[in-house]
Formats: C-alpha cells, sequence, structure tokens
C-alpha cells in the first residue's frame, strides 16, 4: 500500500517553504501545517504581500539597497555622513551594521564577491556603480567591509588596487574579532570592533 501523502495544494506550498535557507523538510511541514489554520483573510493578505514584495522592493539606484523608491532610506537621508562609504557584499549586511549602531555614512552594495571558481568576475559585481560613485569626488574615505574569507580578502585587495590613485582613503574593517567574524551573523559589539579597528589598505 502506498504512503499516505498530504493533499497535493499543501504539499506545493510544503515545496516553496522547503527552498527557503534553514527550512528542512520536516520545518517545511509544519510551516505548511500552521498556514493551513489561518483564517482565509490572513492567507490572502500573505499572498498579497509576497506580491509587494516583488514589486514593491527594488534596489536603490545609488547604493543598491532594499527600497521602496528610487533611492533608499539611508540614501535620502540628510543626516548621513556623505564622505565615508561603506562597501559591503548583500543588502542584507547594511541591516546588520544598522543595527548595531556605530556606522553613520553611506553604503555600496557590490552584490556577492569576486570568485574565479564560480566564475564570478568584477563585471558581476556593481563595481561600474561604485566607480562612478567615488569618481565624484565627495567620498573621502572607503570602507570595505567584505567578508573575511579568501574570496572577500581578494575582493578587497581588487578594490583597494583599483581605486588607489583616488584621492581618499582606502580602509579594511578589522576581521579575526573574534577570529572569523562574519558581518551576516555579528553581535553589535562585534562590529563596533571590527569598525573601530579598520586599518588602511
Ligand atoms: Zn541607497
Amino acid at each position: 500500500m502506498a504512503a499516505t501523502q498530504y493533499p497535493q495544494a499543501l504539499q506545493h506550498v510544503m515545496s516553496f517553504f522547503s527552498r527557503l535557507p534553514g527550512v528542512g523538510r520536516r520545518s517545511a511541514e509544519r510551516l505548511a501545517l500552521a498556514m493551513m489554520a489561518w483564517p482565509e483573510q490572513q492567507t490572502e493578505q500573505f499572498g498579497q504581500a509576497l506580491l509587494e514584495l516583488k514589486n514593491k522592493v527594488r534596489p536603490c539606484a545609488v547604493c543598491g539597497n532594499y527600497a521602496e523608491d528610487e533611492l533608499c532610506a539611508i540614501c535620502q537621508d540628510p543626516d548621513r555622513q556623505r564622505g565615508v562609504l561603506c562597501v559591503v557584499e548583500q543588502a542584507s549586511q547594511i541591516i546588520v551594521l544598522e543595527n548595531s549602531g556605530s556606522y553613520k555614512g553611506l553604503y555600496h552594495v557590490l552584490g556577492g564577491k569576486l570568485s574565479p571558481l564560480s566564475g564570478k568576475g568584477p563585471e558581476e559585481l556593481r563595481i561600474k556603480e561604485l566607480a562612478v560613485r567615488l569618481r565624484q569626488g565627495e567620498i573621502s574615505e572607503m570602507i570595505i567591509a567584505t567578508s573575511p574569507d579568501v574570496e572577500g580578502e581578494a575582493t578587497a585587495h581588487y578594490l583597494a588596487q583599483e581605486f588607489a590613485a583616488l584621492p581618499m582613503t582606502i580602509t579594511r574593517i578589522a576581521s579575526g574579532v573574534p577570529a572569523g567574524a562574519d558581518l551576516n551573523f555579528a553581535d553589535a559589539a562585534t562590529i563596533t570592533m571590527a569598525l573601530s579597528g579598520r586599518h588602511k589598505l
């Protein structure tokens, strides 16, 4: 006798959940079953929210951060220090840095890091966009906050060389405080230390 299976519509929802990072088959099952208990109106609102995620949130035209308008909230904020630019791999890392409360400058999202093995070269990153911003001459310090692994270091050195001729200071956030600190998982104290311990490249 065939094993009992969930109805197809339920399996369909589970298959979507299980594509998310950190969600295994069992978690996907639990999430989908929990949603079965939702009132219809809430399920509709959830569907609507998913659609809006794609329709309303887009990359900021300047820095690549999540934005609902052409520019993100940080680029629009007149109180940010406009002379300091922090380069990160992903927009999600901006939230982590912001939550630490220890940075008041601007950002630039690269969209990844250099990775010859997976075919990610400078052309695949938002380096051209970065060059345009830097050549406007308002940035006096560029802080490179790519991850402390081999590819993140290679990306940092590439950027430092590429923009060495520009009249600005290029710094790298301190890593190894503690060893292997990753921006995605670091707490506020670690980020504050990584920023204040930055060194010239
Ligand atoms: Zn922006």
